[in-house]
């Protein structure tokens, strides 16, 4: 298989790439039917004590720093479910005393007293911390090894306990270990050649499903947005060669659901929905507290697609996808496709 996805992340002409976008089409069809399933990102907080060269929330950049207290955390929550998601995901920065362990425990126990899916991109935990999650009903971590090339990590992750390479490199072991449901990989595309580091996720993919071949794994594409700090990324990757990734990626593992997030423009995220992506998120704020108030923080980059939830699920229905706020949802509709079960 390894081989297959290092031949299909070949640069690739039109033709060529056509014809990869056909099989990811048809393969995303099979598999997940004519639906998206949707999420919505929910910033708890901006504290930070890290370094990390490519992130608006680093600790020497300046700008105002936030945590939501428990009050707001629900309003936030509420704000987001009346927008009819049923998954969300807590984000923050690396342990502070502001927002730790506890203040994350914490935002997972309300959240899933609203949420049927709630999963936390946060810091590298140990097995009990995700343990603790798993009991407060967290269902899924995502968590970004952002570079495989342990010395371009070693460089950008400048100070802070991120710069633990290894410590981060097995947090996703340790959470299935932990009894999490899903786990989230993906590499900051940009930090260092595309391909290669693809190949290193595909390689990481391989030992999880192995050792833990019950949970679910799912990839995301998340490229360098401009950011307070204004890193620029050593290999910018074009539009051309993220739809190839994608395609290649889908081709090679038909199954595993692949995420596209709002930092990524509207025209593209049209284009490639239902084309190999099978997971987006939707009127994302990045700021935080930023469902119900005027942003008072910066991000942590800059959102390129800020259409509200309405007119994107409305762009999927034009495309004859049908947006999916609940688990439940995606079976009916996936069987409905294959004309075995009607929607009622
Ligand atoms: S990437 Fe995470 S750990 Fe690094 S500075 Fe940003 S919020 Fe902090």
């Amino acid at each position: 298989m390894s081989a297959d996805l290092a031949c299909l992340m070949k640069p690739a002409g039109g033709p060529q790439l056509e014809a990869m976008a056909r099989r990811a089409l048809a393969l995303t069809r099979a598999h997940f039917g004519n639906t998206i399933s949707l999420y919505a990102p929910l910033y708890l907080s901006n504290h930070c004590p890290g370094g990390c060269a490519y992130c608006g929330f680093a600790s020497d950049r300046k700008q105002p720093r936030r945590h939501l207290n428990p009050e707001a955390i629900e309003a936030e929550l509420d704000a987001i479910h009346a927008l009819g998601f049923d998954e969300v995901l807590l984000l923050t920065g690396d342990r502070t005393v502001q927002a730790g362990y506890d203040y994350l425990l914490d935002g997972v126990a309300r959240a899933a007293k609203r949420f049927h899916v709630v999963t936390v991109e946060s810091f590298a935990m140990t097995e009990a911390e995700y343990r603790g999650l798993v009991e407060a009903g967290c269902t899924g971590v995502t968590l970004y090894q952002e570079t495989y090339d342990p010395g371009v990590y070693e460089r950008l992750h400048r100070w802070g306990p991120k710069r633990d390479y290894a410590f981060r490199r097995e947090a996703p072991a340790r959470a299935l270990a932990a009894g999490m449901r899903t786990v989230g990989l993906g590499v900051l595309l940009g930090l260092a050649d595309p391909a290669v580091e693809m190949m290193a996720l595909d390689q990481h993919l391989d030992e999880l499903e192995k050792r833990y071949w019950r949970g679910g794994l799912s990839v995301s594409f998340p490229r360098m947005r401009p950011q307070q700090g204004g890193f620029e990324p050593a290999f910018p990757v074009s539009d051309a060669f993220l739809a190839q990734l994608v395609f290649a990626f889908r081709i090679c593992r038909p199954e595993v659901p692949l995420v596209l997030s709002t930092r990524e423009s509207a025209a593209f995220r049209d284009g490639m929905a239902g084309v190999g992506i099978s997971k987006m998120s939707a009127g994302s704020r990045t700021t935080v507290g930023g469902y119900r108030a005027p942003a008072e923080t910066g991000g942590q980059f800059e959102v390129s697609d800020d259409r509200d939830v309405e007119t994107f699920c409305a762009m999927l229905r034009a495309k004859g996808l049908e947006p999916v706020f609940k688990n439940g949802d995606r079976v009916f509709l996936a069987l409905d496709e294959a004309g075995t079960r009607s929607v009622c």
